[in-house]
């Protein structure tokens, strides 16, 4: 997405070792115009999928999947919480995700309201590194017996393993920008 790309390599900040910051426009302010063409993008992209609803996971997800919501007709929107289950409840689905901004593991919770076997889910994040936090989704949909149709990123470190852990349990996974590499503090984007 030309739009993208091209607001990362004005705006987007390297911190070292392999983090991108794009606090200016999309995951602190939020840039609404941008936003309404990520969401187009995502549409264009899964038109052919039959979704009823979209899965993301808080925080920065939120903005991102509100905006593709509405442009498949405003569907729910739901977003996985982050926690600590203590005990195993009979009424929330949890999978284990380690943080890869933050080294550390938390659980992804949903309450089984608002997930049900008719379901087939668009995944959508801002970002997509190690693939830990949309493993999590998944186990979280399979665990409702829910279907998985894809998964929509916003920017996706293609030198970091998600993509391919995604795609070997067989789920397509559709990325706006791809950053194959940060050279000298420089963004290179595919
Ligand atoms: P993963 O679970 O794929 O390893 O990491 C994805 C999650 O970590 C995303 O939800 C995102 O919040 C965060 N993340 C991973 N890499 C980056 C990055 O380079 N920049 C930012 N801003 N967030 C990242």
């Amino acid at each position: 997405m030309e739009l993208l790309k091209q607001r990362i390599l004005r705006d987007g900040i390297v911190i070292m070792p392999n983090i991108l910051r794009v606090d200016s426009f999309l995951n602190h302010q939020i840039d609404c115009s941008l936003y309404r063409e990520i969401a187009k993008e995502f549409k264009e992209r899964y038109k052919d999928t039959n979704i009823n609803k979209i899965l993301t996971i808080e925080a920065s997800g939120i903005g991102i999947a509100l905006a593709t919501a509405f442009e498949f007709g405003d569907i729910p929107v739901v977003f996985a919480k982050k926690g600590t289950a203590k005990t195993t409840s009979t009424h929330l689905y949890t999978s284990k995700v380690h943080s890869f901004t933050k080294g550390i593991d938390y659980d992804a919770i949903v309450s089984k309201k608002y997930l049900n076997e008719n379901d087939n889910i668009l995944i959508i994040d801002d970002f997509l590194a190690n693939g830990q936090a949309v493993l999590g989704m998944i186990d979280i949909v399979n665990q409702a017996k829910a279907t998985v149709a894809g998964v929509g990123i916003v920017v996706e470190k293609g030198f970091q393993d998600g993509r391919k852990l995604i795609e070997n349990q067989g789920y397509r996974v559709e990325s706006l920008a791809i950053v194959d590499d940060f050279k000298d503090g420089t963004v290179i984007l595919r």
